[in-house]
C-alpha cells in the first residue's frame, strides 16, 4: 500500500499523495529509479491508490473492496503490465495493449498501464508507445518504469511527470562520498555524526536531482524542482549545506574535465560524466562562480525563493 513508501521514498510519495488530493494527474509517469528496487511495488501501490474508489493507501482507509481484491489476485482488467520479451519491449506487445485498453472500460473507471524497464522498447515500440502518448485516450494513466532515464527518446520523456527515486538506502555503495562530504561540511564530529547517520544521503540525493534537472530543463527548473526543493532545504543553515553541495559538485565535474579523479561524488560517477558532457572548464568554473556568490546572500536578506531563482536563472545563462 502506497502509505508503506513515506519514509523511503518522501518525495514521490508526495506527489503521487497530491495527484488525488488536487485530483491532478497525469497520463503518464516516468518513475526514475535510480537503482531503487521496488519500482514496480510502488508503481502498483500507486495504480491501487488511483483505481480503488476510497483510494487505498493504507489498511484503514479501504483494502477491501473489490477494486482492491482483483488487483491483489492480478484479476483486474485495468491494469497491463508490459515486461521485455526477451531482450527487447516490442512494438506487438504495444499494439496488444492499446487494443485491449481502446474498449471502454466495464467499470468507466481509470486504466493504467506499467512498463517496466523503459528503456529496453525497441525503436518500433517506442514510436508506437509515443502516439499513444500524443493522444492518451481519457482516463488511460501510463507508468513507465526505467533505471536509464536517458536512453528514452527525448520525446517520451518529455510527455511524462518524471518522479526520481532515491536509491535504496541500505546501500553501502554511497559511503565514500558520504563521509567525504561531510568531513567537508563539518568539523564537529556531532553534526558530521548526525549529518552522515540522517540527512546526509537525501541531502546529497537531493542536490544531484536537482543539478541534473537544471543542466537539462534550464529555467524550467523555476516552475518544476524549486517548491520541492526548498521544501527538503527549509531554513538558512539547510540551505548554506545546499549551496555548498552545489559548489562540491560543480567542482567535482571540473575535475572530471581535467581527468582528474573526483573528490566527493565519487560515487556518483555517472551523473558527473552527464553533466560534463554538457558543459566545457570554463563554463563549469563560472557556474562555480555564480553559487559562491549567491552562497553570501542566504546570511543576509533571504528570500530563498527569489535567491532560487535567481541562481536557476544565472546559472542557464552559462
Ligand atoms: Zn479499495
Amino acid at each position: 500500500m502506497l502509505d508503506d513508501y513515506v519514509k523511503e521514498q518522501p518525495i514521490v510519495y508526495r506527489v503521487m499523495k497530491n495527484s488525488i488530493n488536487k485530483n491532478q494527474f497525469s497520463h503518464a509517469y516516468l518513475f526514475e529509479l535510480n537503482g531503487y528496487s521496488k519500482g514496480l511495488d510502488i508503481a502498483l501501490a500507486f495504480a491501487k491508490f488511483l483505481l480503488c474508489p476510497n483510494n487505498y493507501s493504507n489498511l484503514s482507509n479501504c483494502g477491501n473492496c473489490v477494486q482492491c481484491h482483483n488487483i491483489d489476485t492480478s484479476n483486474f482488467l485495468e491494469i497491463k503490465i508490459i515486461r521485455p520479451d526477451g531482450q527487447w519491449i516490442k512494438k506487438e506487445q504495444l499494439d496488444e495493449l492499446q487494443r485491449q485498453f481502446m474498449t471502454k472500460s466495464l467499470s468507466g473507471n481509470k486504466k493504467i498501464y506499467i512498463i517496466t524497464e523503459a528503456d529496453k522498447l525497441n525503436i518500433s515500440a517506442a514510436n508506437s508507445l509515443l502516439k499513444f502518448l500524443e493522444e492518451p485516450p481519457e482516463g488511460i494513466i501510463a507508468i513507465l518504469l526505467t533505471d536509464n532515464m536517458y536512453q528514452l527518446l527525448e520525446t517520451i520523456i518529455s510527455r511524462c511527470q518524471i518522479l526520481s527515486f532515491k536509491k535504496n538506502i541500505n546501500s553501502n555503495q554511497e559511503k565514500n562520498s558520504l563521509q567525504a562530504i561531510g568531513k567537508y561540511l563539518y568539523n564537529e564530529k556531532s553534526l558530521y555524526e548526525s549529518f552522515i547517520a540522517d540527512v546526509g544521503l537525501s541531502y546529497i540525493d537531493e542536490v544531484i536531482e536537482y543539478i541534473l534537472f537544471l543542466e537539462k530543463k534550464k529555467e524550467e527548473t523555476i516552475i518544476y524542482k524549486n517548491k520541492d526543493f526548498l521544501e527538503v532545504f527549509n531554513d538558512r543553515q539547510k540551505l548554506m549545506v545546499a549551496f555548498d553541495l552545489f559548489v562540491l559538485y560543480y567542482k567535482d565535474v571540473l575535475n572530471k574535465l581535467l581527468n582528474i579523479e573526483s573528490s566527493y561524488f565519487c560515487d556518483y560517477e555517472q551523473s558527473l560524466v552527464e553533466v560534463a558532457n554538457k558543459n566545457n572548464l570554463k563554463q563549469i568554473s563560472e557556474k562555480i562562480k555564480i553559487i559562491m556568490k549567491l552562497k553570501v546572500n542566504i546570511k543576509y536578506n533571504l528570500n530563498a525563493n527569489l535567491l532560487m531563482d535567481k541562481l536557476v536563472i544565472l546559472l542557464s545563462e552559462v
